[in-house]
């Protein structure tokens, strides 16, 4: 079932072409888009979805050749919510291993040791990732066992999410764990993924799958996120009745959700490094 997974983005930003804007455009406006039919659609309608880009949904047996006069006649809306979706999309990555970087919205901070380049670090030569001893309150060290002069960026990144999947893993899940205790949630089970368009989804048999990249988040968005997931265990829409659920856990929902659209600004470009 194509709703089975319920995305946070999915529907955000969905607005219906209305026959009453009335904007004129002396020039052709033709942005890149796709055009879909759906047999559920009644009229149609205007789509910016992440990792989509503008789409343009026909209800069944509608004219494709009036599409270019609707992008012309709701610009100012696709302009608007395409700039919306690149401020909220993950950086274009700048291709250098990192020498920190900032967890829960810059409240934690993790420092990098390398290979050779840390006299503590070599005299555990140690073969994994792992923490040393803290330098201060709030700023962890982590040991890498790569050079960032010899080996290649894409490959410290590599190891860096892996060690990320980890920390999500156990720190989100914990997490988790206590709001579904405190709540009464049931899910079935937790994955860590990465992913660039959403930030978690919820099956329909209940399982939660969490975007390793809330790890950068602050603490108020990683809770809104694990609670909208966890509302999914009992309403899997995002219709009434799902914000009944989420507005009772929490009043300010609705700034939180309009907050997650820039939170990408938190994610460091490596984190998508190939
Ligand atoms: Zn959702």
């Amino acid at each position: 079932m194509a709703e089975a997974a319920s995305s946070i983005f999915g529907g955000v930003f969905a607005a219906f072409a209305s026959r009453f804007c009335t904007a004129e455009e002396q020039v052709a406006y033709a942005p890149e888009h796709s055009v879909r039919t759906s047999a559920r659609a009644r009229r149609i309608s205007l789509r910016v979805l992440p990792g989509k880009g503008l789409e343009v949904v026909l209800p069944p047996g509608a004219d494709p050749a009036r599409v270019p006069e609707v992008l012309q006649r709701h610009r100012q809306w696709i302009e608007k919510h395409l700039g919306r979706l690149r401020e909220s999309q993950p950086p274009a990555g700048a291709r250098r291993a990192p020498h920190e970087f900032a967890l829960l919205g810059g409240r934690e901070l993790i420092r990098l040791a390398y290979k050779n380049t840390n006299p503590q670090a070599l005299a555990e030569k140690r073969k994994q990732p792992g923490p040393l001893t803290d330098p201060a309150p709030g700023i962890r060290s982590l040991y890498l066992p790569f050079s960032p002069d010899k080996d290649a960026p894409a490959l410290i990144a590599r190891a860096l999410r892996e060690w990320l999947r980890e920390e999500a893993r156990s720190r989100l899940g914990t997490q988790l764990h206590s709001l579904a205790l405190a709540h009464g949630f049931h899910y079935t089970r937790l994955s860590i993924r990465y992913q660039k368009s959403r930030w978690g989804s919820c099956s329909s048999k209940g399982g939660i799958s969490l975007n390793a990249c809330l790890m950068f988040l602050p603490a108020r968005l990683i809770r809104h996120i694990l609670l909208h997931e966890l509302c999914h265990t009992r309403v899997m829409n995002h219709g009434q009745a799902f914000w009944k659920e989420l507005f009772a856990l929490e009043s300010d929902a609705l700034d939180r959700d309009r907050e997650m659209r820039r939170a990408w600004k938190h994610v460091p470009a490596w984190v998508f490094m190939e």
